[in-house]
């Protein structure tokens, strides 16, 4: 992912680097050839145009300091400027004052909700937590067997509606999921939630249910980071209709331009706390702006 993106801005920063003094038209191309490779990238044009607006203001009224010459210093702004879009300081998981810390995953079908209750859960192991899965996507079939297969992959126990139950009701199935790992003394609780193909008002209704019936210490908003500008039309309407805490990045490892990992924090305003970047349940990290922002920018 960001690839094509990565080249682009590279290369315009370094048609800076020979230059002594950076004209105000320098910077103007330099802002307009960064704005064409973030819109052909995908990046919702909201963002872009405050990016640009920022890093023109920041790059002109720059004082021209010692250690940095004018190409140098530009650099440094698109860099920090990018570190800010992406959300600033590595935000960490809120944890409840008593256990068990409830975690919502929601999300379109397809996002990658499972396998992240997986990957999450094992790298929640490494910290020292002891996690608890619990299926409350009954729309879709197999669901609940796929995350019991993740579940057992990541060694991590799993409430699943009993079979032969019928379909079940998942706000009850998410409250009885709950009293189980208080029961059992487990300190984080991930629910996985229904997604469908689109939007829909049932949908939503749904996981808000679920969301009032557990109140939950986060509702992460997970999203497919190939899918480009629809990703944030999503976002937009998961934030006003289940409200979110945090996003999750799936699928970075994909070649596609990546705009919505780029727009998805500014236009939400909520943090970007994880990054799946593969299908195995390792193929997960904390989401580090700073980090991100140097590997787009090389
Ligand atoms: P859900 O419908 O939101 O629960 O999505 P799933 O967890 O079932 O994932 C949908 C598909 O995306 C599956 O084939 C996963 O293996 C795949 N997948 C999930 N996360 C990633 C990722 O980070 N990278 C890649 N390449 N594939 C992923």
């Amino acid at each position: 992912m960001f690839n094509t993106l990565s080249d682009r801005l590279t290369s315009v920063l370094q048609n800076l680097r020979g230059k002594g003094r950076l004209s105000e038209a320098d910077i103007d191309a330099t802002c307009r050839e960064i704005r064409v490779a973030l819109l052909e990238a995908d990046v919702a044009l909201l963002v872009v145009r405050t990016f640009i607006a920022k890093i023109k203001e920041r790059a002109k009224g720059a004082e021209v300091s010692g250690a940095l010459n004018p190409a140098q210093q530009v650099i440094k702004i698109v860099n920090e400027e990018l570190v800010g879009i992406l959300g600033g300081e590595t935000r960490r998981l809120n944890l409840a004052k008593n256990p068990p810390t409830v975690i919502m995953l929601a999300g379109l079908q397809g996002a990658g909700k499972t396998t992240l209750a997986g990957k999450l859960a094992k790298w929640l192991k490494t910290q020292g937590h002891t996690p608890m899965l619990v299926a409350c996507d009954l729309q879709r079939p197999n669901a609940v067997t796929q995350l019991q297969v993740v579940g057992e992959r990541a060694g991590v126990p799993v409430f699943a509606p009993e079979p032969g139950n019928g379909v079940g009701n998942p706000v009850d199935v998410a409250r009885r999921g709950i009293e189980e790992a208080r029961r059992a003394q487990h300190d984080i609780v991930l629910v996985d939630t229904a997604g469908r193909l689109g939007i829909d008002a049932e949908l939503m209704q749904q996981a808000k249910d679920i969301r009032d019936a557990v109140q939950p210490e986060e509702v992460l908003f997970v999203v497919d980071a190939m899918v480009g500008q629809d990703a944030v039309n999503t976002a937009q309407a998961f934030a006003d209709g289940v409200g979110f805490t945090g996003v999750v990045l799936t699928k970075l490892d994909g070649d596609a331009r990546g705009g919505a990992a780029l727009s998805v924090r500014e236009v939400t305003g909520q943090p970007i706390l994880f990054a799946s970047n593969g299908e195995k349940l390792e193929d997960f990290d904390v989401f580090h702006p700073d980090r991100m922002a140097s590997r787009i920018l090389g």
